[in-house]
């Protein structure tokens, strides 16, 4: 028998939901977690990741075997929650809008049930990670040693998927998420009176005709059948009327997910700005950070979950077909170094979108979670 239950589930998830900490900064919820496993007896080292990662480990009862890792992210974001219920975000400014909060519940329940009832050989390892949104807590764990510390013959990720119903599920064979990069390009000219451009280097022109020149590296460069997103977000410059300004800053995002077609984009993307600016006679600088790679699933690990998918009784339909998508998800540095395999599940056809002000992870997702993970524990280590 499981000592966990939908009430207990739904008190934790709530209790981190109130208290959303974003990346590295996740104390509040780090200590929870370690009481909770603590609480049923669970072994952990805490102090991970750059201070709040925390990995965990149930071993089965029917002898020694292979070790497989889960992970979930613990992380929020800076984001205002527009909801209003009891166990909306305490904290201005923050908010668990991706679902971080219910991935955290869903793993700490699965630790508890496991430990209820460990009929399988071998040893799980509960992976609690930091700073999923933009700062690469999963990067900072595996270069940290995650896999030599825990060594592990496979790593599995989930995260909630809006739009999918509660009990649907997506498997990607290989790609699921696309590569993530960030950039900040200045372009310096000349100021003058706005009446006479002639006596300056006007860098708001040059700046647009960049907007679109970037275009066209995804529009007439990258083969139609390769997906790419090139997003200009940010666009700085100048304060009056009647005065060119000096400086433009302009800030954005690029996806993809080949490899190649990544270094050629970044590649592009600097001959572009370095031709323009010396056309208009401009400085220019660019900060071009290459953030998280693309996820990619492992085929045979893939297709093992969806396997076990379709054979839960509350999952009503997997889905092998869904596009992968263009956000982006540090999991992607652990499928690097460990084969492994993310998955999607259904938050609910009518869930506000995710980083949406209004989202909130669906409490009827949690038990089925905790159902995959025991489910995938059994299986693969049955
Ligand atoms: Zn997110
Ligand atoms: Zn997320």
């Amino acid at each position: 028998m499981s000592t966990i239950t939908p009430d207990i589930l739904r008190q934790w998830r709530h209790e981190f939901h109130r208290h959303p900490e974003t990346a590295f900064e996740e104390q509040r919820t780090s200590a929870r977690i370690a009481e909770i496993l603590d609480a049923r007896g669970i072994e952990m080292v805490t102090g991970l990741g750059g201070g709040t990662g925390v990995v965990a480990w149930v071993d089965g009862c029917r002898g020694s075997g292979s070790a497989i890792g889960l992970r979930a992210d613990i992380d929020a974001l800076d984001v205002t929650e527009a909801n209003a219920f009891a166990h909306a975000s305490r904290t201005p400014g923050k908010m668990h809008a991706c679902g971080h909060d219910g991935h955290t519940t869903m793993l700490l329940g699965a630790a508890w049930a496991l430990a209820d009832n460990p009929d399988f050989a071998g040893r799980v390892y509960f992976i609690f990670q930091p700073a999923e949104e933009n700062e690469g807590g999963g990067r900072v764990m595996v270069e940290e040693g995650l896999f030599e510390r825990f060594p592990m013959e496979a790593v599995y990720g989930v995260h909630n998927w809006p739009g999918l119903a509660v009990g649907e599920a997506a498997v990607h064979e290989t790609a699921v998420m696309a590569a993530f990069d960030v950039f900040t390009v200045k372009l310096s000219g000349y100021g003058c009176h706005a009446a006479m451009p002639h006596l300056g280097k006007d860098v708001v022109l040059a700046a647009c005709q960049l907007v679109s020149q970037l275009q066209g590296i995804v529009s007439r460069e990258t083969p139609a059948h390769q997906t790419a997103v090139l997003s200009v977000t940010q666009f700085h410059a100048g304060d009056a009327y009647n005065v060119m300004p000096e400086t433009v800053e302009l800030c954005g995002t690029v996806r993809c997910f080949d490899p190649e077609l990544r270094h050629y984009i970044e590649a592009r993307f600097r001959q572009a700005i370095a031709s323009l600016a010396t056309f208009h006679g401009l400085e220019a600088s660019i900060d071009y950070q290459s953030r998280y790679p693309a996820t990619f699933n492992t085929p045979a690990h893939a297709n093992r979950c969806a396997e076990v998918l379709e054979a839960m009784p509350d999952i009503r339909q997997v889905h092998r077909d869904m596009p992968p998508s263009m956000a982006s998800e540090d999991f992607a540095f652990m499928l690097q170094q460990c084969p492994g395999a993310y998955i999607w599940l259904g938050n609910g056809k009518d869930s506000a979108a995710l980083h949406n002000p209004h989202y909130d992870f669906n409490d009827e997702l949690t038990p089925l979670g905790v159902a995959y993970w025991t489910t995938l524990v059994r299986t693969l280590l049955g």
